[in-house]
Parts: C-alpha cells; sequence; structure tokens
C-alpha cells in the first residue's frame, strides 16, 4: 500500500482555497464535487449542514451535490431534504424506506454520488466543513484517499464515547489484517476511481474504514477537531458496539483461530488434571472433596464453549446474510439523482403516480 502515514500538518485557516477554472471541470456534465450525508433524526441539522457547506464548496467551485442519505429518520429530515432539493437542485437526497444503519447510508450515498471527488460527512457538522478545502488540495496533488484522524473531540464527547473508542481502535489493529489507523473516522475524499469500487463490492455489512484501508491506492490523511454535536442525539452505545463487532468481523478471520487455541489449551489442561484426578481416587480414595476444582473447570469449559459458539455463530450469521442475496438497502423516494443504484427499478407510491384523484390533488395545491 502506498500509504502516507504521516499526518500533514495543515491548518484549515492558512489554506486558500484555489478556485478551480471552467477548463478543470468535469466535460461529461458530472459535479466536480460530491458530498454524501448520512442522517438519521437530523432536522435540527440539515439546513445548517446545507448553508454551512454550500459556502465552503462555493469558495472552491460552484460545480457541487451535495446528497443527503436519509436512513429512516422519524422526524422532520425527509421534509427538509424535499425541500432543499427544490430550492437547489444541487442538493440531492436518497430517501431511505427504513433505517439501515450509517454504512449503508453511506453505501447508497456512494452509489448515488456522480463527482469526480466524492467527500463523505455526517450531518450533525461534527466535521468540520473547513476542512474540505484542504482535501481538496490533497486530491488535486494526486492522493486518491484523504482520510482524516482525529485530535480532539467535541466538548460533549463522554469519557465512555473516548473510553471504548481507544478500545476499539486496540482490539481492531490486534485482530485484523488491515491496519486502521486509531481515531479514523468517517470524514473523507475519495477519487471517483476509488468510488467506483467500492459502489460495486456485494459486502452486506460494509465497514469502510477498514475497507478503504484494504483497498490500497494512494492515501494520506489530514488532523481534523471534531466539533461539538449542536442538536439531535448521537448513536447509541449499542449501535456503537455492533459497528465494532461488524468491523472486527468482516476483518478478520483471528477469532476463530484464537478458538481453536482456547480449546487445546483447555484440552491440555484436563489431562494432568485428569491424571491425577485418577491418582486421588485410586491410590489416595479422597474422591468427595473434588468439588470445587470439578465446579471451576466446568464453568471454564461452558463459559469458553459459549463465547465460542458466539463467535462462529458472528461468521456464520454473516455468511447466511451474504447468501441470501437481499439488496442492502430499499429506497422510498429519490430527489435529483438519476443514477442507477443497483436496487430496484421503481421508487415512491403507485396509487400517488398514476391515480386520477392524486393529479387532481396535485393540481390543486
Ligand atoms: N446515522 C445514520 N444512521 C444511523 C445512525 C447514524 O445515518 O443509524 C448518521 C447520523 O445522522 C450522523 C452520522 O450517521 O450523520 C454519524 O452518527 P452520530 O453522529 O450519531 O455518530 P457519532 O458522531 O456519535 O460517532
Ligand atoms: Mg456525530
Amino acid at each position: 500500500m502506498s500509504e502516507n502515514t504521516e499526518i500533514i500538518g495543515l491548518q484549515a485557516d492558512r489554506i486558500l482555497p484555489i478556485r478551480f477554472q471552467n477548463g478543470d471541470l468535469p466535460t461529461d456534465g458530472s459535479p466536480l464535487i460530491s458530498v454524501v450525508t448520512p442522517a438519521l433524526n437530523e432536522e435540527g441539522n440539515v439546513e445548517r449542514f446545507y448553508t454551512e457547506v454550500a459556502r465552503v464548496l462555493n469558495e472552491i467551485t460552484e460545480s457541487w451535490e451535495i446528497i443527503f442519505v436519509n436512513d429512516g429518520s422519524t422526524d422532520n429530515s425527509a421534509d427538509l431534504m424535499r425541500r432543499l432539493n427544490e430550492q437547489d437542485p444541487r442538493c440531492k437526497a436518497v430517501i431511505f424506506s427504513r433505517n439501515y444503519g450509517n454504512q449503508l447510508a453511506i453505501a447508497a450515498g456512494l452509489r448515488a454520488a456522480s463527482g469526480k471527488a466524492v467527500i463523505v460527512m455526517d450531518a450533525d457538522l461534527q466535521h468540520p466543513p473547513e476542512l474540505i478545502p484542504v482535501m481538496v488540495e490533497k486530491w488535486k496533488e494526486g492522493y486518491h484517499v484523504v482520510n482524516t484522524v482525529r485530535t480532539g473531540y467535541g466538548d460533549k464527547a463522554g469519557w465512555l464515547k473516548k473510553f471504548t473508542s481507544a478500545a476499539f481502535y486496540k482490539v481492531m489493529n490486534a485482530i485484523s489484517d488491515v491496519p486502521i489507523i486509531p481515531g479514523a473516522c468517517d470524514f473523507r475524499l475519495m477519487d471517483s476511481v476509488v468510488v467506483d469500487i467500492l459502489s460495486r463490492l456485494p459486502e452486506q455489512t460494509p465497514f469502510y474504514r477498514a475497507l478503504i484501508r484494504w483497498m490500497g491506492f494512494k492515501q494520506t490523511s489530514v488532523p481534523c477537531s471534531i466539533n461539538a454535536r449542536q442538536t439531535g442525539v448521537p448513536m447509541s452505545f449499542k449501535k456503537m458496539i455492533a459497528l465494532a463487532i461488524d468491523g472486527m468481523v468482516s476483518f478478520s478471520t483471528k477469532p476463530l483461530r484464537w478458538i481453536m487455541y482456547i480449546g487445546f489449551l483447555v484440552t491440555a489442561m484436563v489431562i494432568p488434571y485428569g491424571i491425577w484426578a485418577l491418582i486421588d481416587h485410586f491410590i489416595f480414595n479422597a474422591t468427595v472433596p473434588g468439588w470445587t476444582s470439578l465446579l471451576i473447570l466446568n464453568m471454564l469449559l461452558g463459559g469458553t464453549l459459549l463465547v465460542s459458539l458466539g463467535i462462529i455463530g458472528e461468521y456464520i450469521g454473516r455468511i447466511y446474510n451474504q447468501v441470501k442475496g437481499r439488496p442492502l438497502f430499499t429506497i422510498q423516494e429519490l430527489y435529483g439523482i438519476d443514477k442507477n443504484l443497483n436496487t430496484q427499478t421503481v421508487v415512491g407510491h403507485s396509487w400517488d403516480k398514476t391515480s386520477e384523484e392524486q393529479k387532481l390533488k396535485r393540481e390543486a395545491s
């Protein structure tokens, strides 16, 4: 991997974005930059996100698109996205029919994006838009992927989040075949060459932080200070754990080997203990006092077996999911997107589209 792991000491405020000239823009009608944003219940952030990101993008070029992926929000997020699309057609939206989780929302956004460079960032503005020009500069220098590495958290991040995040990267790097830099987050720029490959991967549980490392290409990292979340609620602890397990299981089969090692160890322990037990029984005739050791051994074995079954289950579950071959996500509505996202041919609601009654209703409104 031609990875430049050294973090470049660029300061966002020192970068003067060089505006793209007309001659630099894509000639095939596609935008130069796409911003992909997964959003779950972000009604307090959607409009602010659009305003702030559009301001930064406009300083670089007018040739951009923002693709919101509404991941089954139960609030007003989808309406806001729809309205933004009416106001500015460069603001587009994929509306999922339910919640699929943020990695699959990113998957949909990558498939919908047609920019030459695609930037993935959270809707809650925790990822500072001021970093976009820095990333674009790196892209222009020839990097395929510009990752960001967290240098600090927003003030509101609790100790639990910091601790679990640090622990996750330690465990992940210990077991995974693909190293990931601690503090890597889902804020990154990718060249359309890379996005094209990612969009074709059939992974049912994509874990982008590691997938992108696994791909190789010319990658670099820039430091990024994560802002505090202004409104809305962050991902639950349960979702974070699920994401961590997904990451570990899809990037390593080492846990399966560990089970075998534990099995060997337990078996090896049984041999001396068994000999000792036999001697105890036949020579010393003292069998009853063995209760404590039997109990401990029993619990140890039972526990190891259950954990092992659980780990194997995780892998089998994944094989099962992949074999079923269901689409990664289902889409209810699309705004401003004419690309085929490879999931379904129709979106919307059939009665709504064809009936006379609805047509009259629409004309009246
Ligand atoms: N998100 C999503 N689907 C989910 C959970 C989260 O699309 O099921 C979005 C969320 O709206 C945000 C991004 O993913 O834009 C990151 O989530 P969050 O801010 O909750 O994560 P954190 O910043 O706490 O890691
Ligand atoms: Mg967040």
